[in-house]
């Protein structure tokens, strides 16, 4: 790659440091997802994802593992995981060659909660208060 990105790389990791990411290129959009899955993974209220290019992500350090799960749609969803502290990092849709999702707690720099687009919201937890004036979907948004 270019020189270009290197000055707005950004870093990012696991819980216990063993699994190291950089992240160059702009990202896209930044969604909490409220749904059971997102639930699950994160053994909490929500899930951030992150929409950055597969081509703008590279591991530093560590190795990653991974599961897979079928999503909604009928894809296959590859989780990309620590294998010491489990800490979630990104999500990949087997076939899709350019946006994978990253999960952006993950990034050494805090995304702006702020930004987040809120999606499942109707599956979110009793008592959870959407921010006011967020882009707010009860679903997936098309
Ligand atoms: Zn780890
Ligand atoms: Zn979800």
């Amino acid at each position: 790659m270019s020189d270009a990105g290197k000055d707005d790389a950004r870093t990012g990791g696991c819980q216990c440091g063993g699994v190291r990411y950089e992240l160059t290129g702009e990202a896209a959009e930044l969604y909490a997802c409220h749904c059971l899955e997102c639930r699950k993974l994160t053994a909490s209220a929500f899930s951030m994802s992150l929409q950055v290019r597969i081509a703008d992500f590279r591991i530093t350090g560590g190795e990653p593992k991974f599961w897979t799960r079928p999503s909604d749609k009928g894809n296959t969803i590859k989780c990309g995981f620590c294998p010491t502290c489990g800490s979630r990092i990104w999500h990949e849709t087997l076939g899709e060659k350019e946006w994978m999702t990253l999960k952006p707690g993950s990034l050494d720099e805090p995304v702006n909660y702020a930004d987040a687009i809120h999606i499942w919201t109707r599956r979110k937890l009793p008592g959870f208060e959407i921010p006011e004036g967020a882009e707010q979907y009860p679903g997936e948004p098309d």
